[in-house]
């Protein structure tokens, strides 16, 4: 008998047929004799709808209310589910954030998870066979007792925390592919699902665009030695082994546990990206520090720095990006501060795009980068910033190309065949 959390994302309940059919997954891991947790995203597409109404609501609206309003969508799926569940006769309870408790800071719209009791979910695993469907993305701030939630995508956070309080076997993120590629397949169709992919790899995809699995989650499921396997719920429920150790799908698992490594693992790509572009700029010690200190204090994350070593002693350009969602307070801020940072102009772009190379063998690799410039320039790709770490390098393009430049790179690593 396996203790598992199961996870199901926005399209695997977008509706009842297919919350059936979540809850068929469900029961045959209950039939199977294992204790389940399931953690349920809002239906597809109703996020999205609950932000737009507060913002029509409100342009500078209350993060609180904020929070009041878009919790709401996972409540309904946990409820659905529920019903569902029991009619096909699974014994099962639903849980908002607030009734588990699921405890997190008071960051609202991007809360963290401080605490998860799971006592009461194993006593009643083991006392009324009960299935546990748990509303994932919100919580709740004890001092305040305000409801709370984690970010676009923190259902996957909900499920690995809740997999780490109830010591789970595993974590199923079920989602609408079948696991984790080389590349976003929906925009390379060559691309290929990944076996096993390292914690940092992994971090490094999702913090760079792979949106299959919240950063955060992945953070989590490090800290907490979370076996997190990314799997389809797609796949018909009765043709999958409940008995299986590894399902079809992708582990997200140690360095160690990996035996071929390759030298590039994936490509992600964000094009919520802006650039900005401080032009001759004075050339003096303190200058990053008027230029970053007030765009930290307005919480922006400033994300690739480039600046060039002065010509003439005196003044340089420096070019950096913000998330585009960000900008136009980013470019306010630069203006506001234009007497203290002394600058000539600032000049701007909203339709750029990072594309990022990440792989854990470039550790012990040189070149890796090298080769991609080239590969772009022979595209006519242009290049206007990049940065490098250990197991990643970024390009900032133009975002019309972020296609050709996603594909060119995965041929030119191999992930193609
Ligand atoms: P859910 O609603 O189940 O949480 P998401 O839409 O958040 O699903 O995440 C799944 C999507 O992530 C996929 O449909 C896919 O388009 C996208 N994606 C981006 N990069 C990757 C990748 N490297 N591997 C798999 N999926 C990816
Ligand atoms: N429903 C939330 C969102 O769309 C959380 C999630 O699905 O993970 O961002
Ligand atoms: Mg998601």
């Amino acid at each position: 008998m396996s203790r598992l959390v199961m996870k199901f994302g926005g399209t695997s309940v977008a509706d009842i047929e297919r919350i059936r059919n979540v809850a068929r997954h469900v029961k045959r891991e209950t039939d199977a004799g294992h204790e389940v947790a399931v953690v349920v995203s809002a239906m597809s597409g109703k996020t999205n709808e609950l932000v737009g109404w507060c913002r029509e609501a409100g342009a500078l609206h209350d993060a609180r209310e904020y929070d009041a309003v878009v919790a709401s969508g996972e409540q309904v799926t946990a409820g659905l589910l529920a019903i569902v569940l029991q009619d096909m006769g699974v014994t099962a309870r639903s849980w908002q954030g607030w009734q588990l408790p699921i405890l997190t800071s008071n960051a609202h719209a991007a809360a963290r998870i401080e605490d998860i009791n799971g006592t009461e979910l194993i006593k009643r695993f083991k006392e009324r066979k009960e299935v546990a469907v748990i509303a994932g993305f919100q919580g709740i701030h004890k001092e305040t007792g305000r409801i709370t939630t984690l970010g676009r995508g923190g259902s996957d956070t909900s499920a690995v925390a809740v997999a780490a309080a109830i010591q789970a076997d595993r974590c199923d993120i079920y989602t609408d592919v079948d696991g984790v590629y080389t590349t976003d397949p929906r925009v390379v169709p060559k691309a290929k699902r990944l076996d096993k992919v390292a914690f940092e790899e992994m971090l490094e995809l999702a913090s760079l665009g792979a949106k299959v699995l919240q950063v955060r989650s992945v953070e989590l499921g490090m800290v907490h030695k979370v076996r997190i396997f990314v799997r389809s719920s797609f796949d018909k429920p009765e043709d999958i082994d409940p008995k299986s150790n590894h399902p079809p799908g992708t582990l997200i698992c140690d360095e160690e546990d990996i035996v071929e490594q390759q030298v590039v693992t994936g490509i992600a790509f964000s094009k919520d990206e802006a650039q900005i572009s401080i032009r001759r700029v004075q050339d003096k010690p303190g200058i990053a520090a008027s230029i970053f200190g007030p765009l930290a204090a307005a919480n922006v994350n400033v994300d690739m720095i480039v600046q060039n070593v002065s010509g003439d002693g005196a003044t340089t350009d420096l070019t950096f990006t913000v998330p585009a969602s960000d900008y136009q307070r980013s470019m306010d801020v630069i203006g506001k501060a234009k007497a203290e940072i002394g600058y000539e102009k600032v000049d701007g772009a909203q339709d750029v795009a990072k594309v990022s190379v990440i792989g854990i063998g470039m550790r012990s690799h040189a070149g890796v980068a090298a080769e991609a410039f080239r590969a772009l320039a022979s595209r006519n790709i242009n290049i206007r910033a990049i940065t490098t770490s250990e197991i990643k390098f970024s390009v900032l393009i133009d975002a019309e190309y972020t296609e050709l430049a996603v594909r060119t790179l995965h041929a030119l690593y191999g992930l193609d065949k």
